[in-house]
């Protein structure tokens, strides 16, 4: 059997990556096989996609960290033929094929069974951005932190992980405040649930080792010194996750708001995220994200216009999230 695929090959100036015809016996080793229906495009897809980044660990590399999909074969107990199901990360895109093609084989103990509640293509509209939004606010609850401490900062508003992020601890009760270069989407913030919105520049500028105390947690996707600027104006006791490097992977940061304010600085991974957790972030994502408000901060295109959507996402072009319809 044939199938369509983006894949990635090692060639002389570098990485070649294109749409390939593929072969169910190129596929990799794993006990369940996956008729893909939709994937996603994260940020780190756009990197992959540019055949510039070091994502990719071995080469050929089938892309795409999101995949959803119904089980075409199964060689274990807990997934029959016909299941719905995903995957976020876990070496997709690095070291085992990906969702962007119409069919992939896996490690089943990698997948999960498409949480109740949602559709395969609502599934991919939260997507890796999505569930680590929700990875980002467990890890605040974690520390104890709830709405009546303060309000929340999000960067990077308009992205994916700013978008879902803005609109569960909206829906929990916590007053946003999000951060964004792009004031014309003020409108669509708003609606996501901010009450306030930061210029990006003005986070992204050199700040003092202590700033005025502003918020009480933060959900950080741009790194540089835009987290260090969300570390020096968090108040007393409060809570940091950094999830992204979308401003640059440095941290220009001083130990000031750890030793002086007691602040906790989360790091929040979601690609090796163990299970336990990964089921608590989907049972939480299908109960509380508002349907209205991810039908409002999704796009969807076909398979097609996958690179075109790759180039955009790192120019900082896209808004909320994008789904990939494979089929
Ligand atoms: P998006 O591109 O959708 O969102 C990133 C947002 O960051 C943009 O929309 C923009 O927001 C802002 N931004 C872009 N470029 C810059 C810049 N140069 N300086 C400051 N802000 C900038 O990406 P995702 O939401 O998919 O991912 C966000 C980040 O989180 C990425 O770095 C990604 O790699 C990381 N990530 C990490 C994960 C993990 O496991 N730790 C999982 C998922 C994502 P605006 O226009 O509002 O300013």
């Amino acid at each position: 059997m044939k199938f369509r695929a983006v894949r990635a090959d090692k060639s002389e100036s570098g990485q070649d990556v294109r749409f390939a015809e593929m072969s169910a016996d190129e596929l990799m080793e794993g006990d369940v096989t996956i008729r893909v229906t939709h994937s996603t495009v994260n940020y780190k897809d756009g990197l992959a996609l540019s055949g510039k980044s070091a994502i990719i660990r071995r080469f050929p590399m089938v892309l795409g960290i999101d995949l959803a999909g119904i089980v075409e074969e199964s060689a274990r107990p807990d997934f029959a033929k016909g299941e719905e199901v995903i995957l976020n990360g876990y070496g997709l895109s690095e070291t085992h094929f990906g969702g962007y093609a119409e069919r992939a084989r896996v490690n089943g103990d990698w997948l999960i069974k498409l949480p109740a509640g949602l559709t395969r293509a609502e599934a991919m509209a939260v997507g890796t951005a999505g569930y680590t939004a929700m990875l980002a606010l467990m890890a605040i609850e974690r520390e104890g932190l709830s709405p009546s401490a303060g309000p929340a900062l999000v960067t990077g508003a308009v992205g994916g992980v700013g978008s879902i992020a803005i609109s569960l601890l909206a829906s929990k009760g916590w007053r946003v405040i999000a951060s964004t270069g792009r004031a014309s989407e003020t409108g669509y913030l708003k609606e996501l649930g901010a009450a306030e919105i930061v210029e990006r520049a003005e986070l992204a500028a050199p700040g003092r080792p202590l700033g005025k105390e502003r918020w009480a947690a933060a959900i950080d996707s741009v790194g540089s010194q835009t987290l260090a600027n969300a570390l020096s104006q968090t108040r007393y006791g409060g809570v940091v996750a950094a999830c992204g490097l979308a401003g640059g992977m440095d941290l220009p940061a001083t130990v000031a708001p750890f030793i002086l304010r007691g602040v906790t600085l989360a790091g929040i991974d979601s690609v090796q995220c163990p299970m336990p957790r990964r089921l608590e972030a989907w049972t939480r994502l299908a109960r509380d994200l508002d349907r209205g408000k991810l039908a409002a901060m999704t796009a969807t295109i076909p398979f097609d216009q996958l690179f075109d959507a790759g180039r955009r996402i790192l120019r900082g072009e896209t808004r909320g999230r994008l789904v990939v319809a494979i089929e």
